[in-house]
């Protein structure tokens, strides 16, 4: 059978989407290839939210056209996800090398269309057509590693552990309409998985020795919002369902009536989220972070700016003051909660006042950590077409200033847990040095510490920090109380 190798470009969401179809063609025979440059098969996952992610994506397949077809012919090479959906057919148009283009809503599709490809039945493949019922499909997980990942897969005939976390994607889809983002037109409406179905993954990823599950979507705090309360345990029994939703109390939203039904799986002992949005953050998803214990105290929360006028302008549908209210009453209900977040810089229009603005939120909150972005044009979005686009050299001017005050505020804050005691599940050797071991904190940080006992890996420990990096913790074990 062929082999395959998939590179994935941008977010967890889509990192996801790239294990399910590597799982998907390994259960069909496929092998994973440890580099592109032995696969028959080359697909790239694409990422479309930046304009840099996209070029990355497309200089890569003109060298790999270039330097692959020369000498294998034969090769199979494909573009999948975001900028597959949003450019379809002029990918094929613009680099004829390119054999398959598949949308967001056909990742479950590639096996079939590898197959016509390979056996020559059909030339050229671009499928990005709307699927109903496409958001279940990503479902299927590579518990034991791809070969990429694990210098050639199995070694003397042991398979590597499966892993410790997993994602586990419980809806596709976005109807926010940020002005700024291509999200909505590359991943389609919000379409959301039901309860049961969602719950039986995890319990299956838990029943394989997975600790810490991460529910992803690009919105997770809409889950479930256009399911009746029956629909949301469609396809359970009458029983199941009166079952499952006897674990909620009435009246919360679907999203946190689906982290209670995730929250009684045993043997898992960790549960993460991603991506929320302010505004759906609602007092019941606050008062389960107090209540649920295996939730635990991360929350990452996109600000974008820090100027009501910008926030505006993004349609973002909170203000300033709202957000700083709703980071309050979650350090309310868990003190050592870490918080990130997402920063745009240099929206169009953004003056040296909004930018303040945005300066003076993050000293404010004081985020753990936060990702920034330079504004970039995405076509069909309507900050697109605003007239004052602000010029790049500001751009990334105000990226730096944000950068070093950002980093300032998360080296006080690691520093701070120098000599502290604190959980961590020990999620493998580090990659730099395999003399050691890494694990993260409940509030999402890393930690380093010497260790070749492999058997630590997948465990609940205590560490004692005894000095910390930009962005990473180091400590040695010890017993907690
Ligand atoms: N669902 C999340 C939300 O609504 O807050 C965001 C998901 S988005 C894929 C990840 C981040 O990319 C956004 O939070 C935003 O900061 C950034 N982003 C999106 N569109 C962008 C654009 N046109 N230019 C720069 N950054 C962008």
């Amino acid at each position: 059978m062929p082999s395959v190798y998939i590179k994935t470009y941008g977010c967890q969401m889509n990192e996801r989407d790239s294990e399910a179809v590597a799982a998907q063609l390994v259960a069909k025979g496929y092998t994973l290839a440890p580099s592109a440059t032995v696969a028959d098969v080359i697909l790239l996952n694409t990422c479309s939210v930046r304009d840099l992610a996209e070029q990355k994506a497309l200089r890569k397949m003109e060298n790999l056209a270039a330097e692959i077809r020369r000498d294998r012919p034969g090769v199979v090479l494909g573009f999948m996800g975001c900028m597959a959906q949003s450019r379809g057919q002029e990918l094929i148009d613009r680099l004829p090398d390119v054999d398959l283009v598949l949308g967001t809503q056909k990742f479950h599709r590639a096996a079939d269309c590898l197959d016509e490809i390979i056996a020559g039945r059909r030339d050229k493949i671009v499928d990005v057509a709307e699927e109903p019922g496409s958001e279940a499909t990503i479902r299927e997980h590579l518990l034991y590693g791809n070969a990429a990942k694990n210098g050639g897969g199995a070694v003397g005939g042991h398979r590597p552990p499966p892993p410790v976390t997993a994602f586990v994607s419980i809806m596709q889809g976005c109807n926010q309409y940020c002005t700024f983002c291509i999200v909505p037109y590359t991943r389609g409406e919000e379409r959301s998985r039901t309860i049961p179905d969602i719950v039986a993954e995890c319990r299956q990823l838990a029943a394989q020795g997975v600790k810490e599950i991460t529910l992803l979507g690009q919105i997770v705090t809409s889950y479930g919002k256009r399911f009746s309360q029956a629909e949301l345990f469609g396809g359970a029994s009458v029983s199941a369902s009166r079952l499952v939703s006897s674990l909620a109390p009435p009246k919360q939203t679907p999203f946190v009536q689906l982290l209670d039904a995730v929250h009684e799986i045993d043997g898992l002992e960790r549960i993460r989220f991603t991506a929320p949005h302010p505004k759906g953050y609602g007092d019941d998803l606050i008062e389960a972070y107090a209540r649920l214990p295996k939730l635990v105290e991360s929350a990452h929360l996109p600000v974008q700016s820090g100027s009501d006028r910008v926030l505006k302008l993004m349609h973002r549908g909170y203000t300033r003051e709202r957000y700083l209210a709703l980071i309050e009453k979650l350090r309310r209900a868990r003190p050592e909660i870490g918080i990130s977040t997402d920063i745009i810089v240099g929206f169009p229009g953004e003056t040296e006042d909004d930018f303040e603005q945005t300066l003076s939120l993050a000293r404010e909150v004081e985020f753990d950590q936060a990702y920034i972005f330079k504004y970039s044009q995405r076509r069909d979005t309507p900050a697109a077409g605003l007239p004052e686009q602000v010029p790049q050299k500001l751009r990334e001017e105000r990226n730096q200033r944000l950068l070093a005050v950002i980093n300032e505020i998360a080296a006080g804050k690691y520093q701070k847990f120098v000599g502290r005691r604190t959980q961590i599940l020990v999620e493998g050797p580090s990659r730099k040095n395999p003399a050691r071991m890494t694990g993260r904190t409940r509030c999402n940080k890393i930690v380093v510490f010497d260790s070749v006992e492999r058997e630590h890996r997948g465990r609940l420990m205590g560490v004692k920090i005894t000095r910390a990096s930009s962005f990473t913790l180091y400590g040695d074990p010890v017993i907690l109380d």
